[in-house]
């Protein structure tokens, strides 16, 4: 196994901020990603377990203890009585090449997930979401080592806790190392039916209608661009961690005259932190030099080059302020903070 001390995160995560890791090992297949983790625990050795880093705010001092990088590969293929199929990923292979893969072996349910960058193994873990699908919908289990009993478990989709960007993995924090996640795709050359109004609209169909999963992964693909929302070196809009806060739920009383709503089986609402945001004035392009909300998108923050983490979070810290005294809501934050906190 590849062992490196000192190794910048930076270069690690796609908001490119974050200092050292006190060390650095990569993980090649599953028995070692597991075994890796378990010794480290037995010498009580802090652990970040590393994806693509495309979820992730690592403090300027970086983190003192052991960056275990999910370096696994491997895509396994079986059917079921109806010719559907179940697909094994390991944790480590691309979320983008799945993707791209199940649209061409017409395995239906990921191609409005197309663009999100990372792994397939941090997927289930924030519950992956976007224009009206989430990984939950296909997952037909997680293989994962429990680092409090030490033990392999496998965990069926409804043992999982999936919510809105959230799943038992979140909410267990640190406990889960995921080694794999099986698939049920049900087979077909047409999308699931889309289900998100701008996605519908840019294909030109109504919601709920059924178009070839080709046309939905490339519509996807180009409203994500036109977002800042697909990895693009050379387009600092995309040099971010992805959305920095979620959707808020919020009683139907506290909802903010004219802000989008999707009621929500409990009674709630979820809102817009988009709509949220803006109008508390943090509008595209609000922030430094080095620091700025996207010029596409409201909840991105980007690193326009020579941001630091503490640039980072002192404007989340602004904006969700903002929020609060504006519209009496308190955001949450989407990324995983390492070593460093908002408060
Ligand atoms: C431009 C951009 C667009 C994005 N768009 C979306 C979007 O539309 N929808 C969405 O839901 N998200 C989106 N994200 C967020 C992000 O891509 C997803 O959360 C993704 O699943 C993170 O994967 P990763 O491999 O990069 O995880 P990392 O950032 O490496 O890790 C995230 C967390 O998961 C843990 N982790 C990672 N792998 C494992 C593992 N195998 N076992 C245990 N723990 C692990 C890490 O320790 C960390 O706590 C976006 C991000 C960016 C930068």
């Amino acid at each position: 196994m590849l062992t490196r001390a000192g190794e910048r995160l930076a270069s690690w995560t796609t908001l490119r901020v974050g200092g050292p890791a006190a060390d650095f090992v990569e993980a090649t297949t599953r028995p070692a990603l597991y075994d890796a983790v378990g010794a480290l625990d037995d010498c009580g050795t802090p652990v970040l377990v590393l994806g693509g880093g495309s979820n992730l705010v690592v403090a300027d001092d970086g983190f003192d203890g052991t960056v275990v990088r999910v370096a696994t590969a491997g895509i396994a293929v079986g059917g079921d009585a109806r010719g559907d199929a179940e697909v094994t990923v390991e944790a480590g292979e691309s979320w983008e090449g799945l993707v791209e893969l199940a649209v061409n072996e017409s395995w239906v349910g990921l191609e409005a997930l197309a663009g999100i960058p990372g792994t397939v193994g941090a997927a289930p873990i924030q519950n992956v979401g976007a224009y009206g699908q989430e990984v939950a919908e296909t997952i037909a289990h997680v293989h994962a080592y429990d680092r409090l009993e030490r033990r392999h478990r496998m965990f069926a989709n409804a043992d999982c806790g999936f919510g809105y960007r959230t799943s038992a993995f979140k909410q267990g924090p640190n406990r889960y190392v995921i080694g794999a996640v099986t698939f049920a795709f049900r087979r077909g050359s047409l999308g699931a039916p889309v289900k998100y109004a701008e996605l519908a609209g840019r294909l030109g169909v109504e919601v709920g209608a059924r178009v070839p999963m080709a046309d939905v992964r490339a519509a996807v693909v180009e409203l994500r661009r036109s977002k800042g929302m697909v990895l693009d070196a050379d387009d600092r809009d995309t040099w971010s961690a992805g959305s920095f806060f979620m959707n808020p739920f919020v009683a139907p009383a506290d909802l903010p005259a004219g802000a989008p709503a999707f009621g929500q089986p409990d009674g709630r609402v979820k809102t817009s932190a988009a709509w949220l945001v803006e109008r508390a004035g943090f509008s595209c392009g609000y922030g430094s030099e080095q620091v700025r909300v996207s010029s596409k998108h409201t909840l991105a923050l980007t690193n326009r080059g020579g941001a630091s983490t503490t640039g980072v979070l002192a404007l989340a810290r602004e904006i969700r302020t903002g929020v609060r005294v504006r519209f009496g809501i308190e955001l949450q934050l989407e990324p995983v903070l390492v070593s460093c906190s908002l408060d």
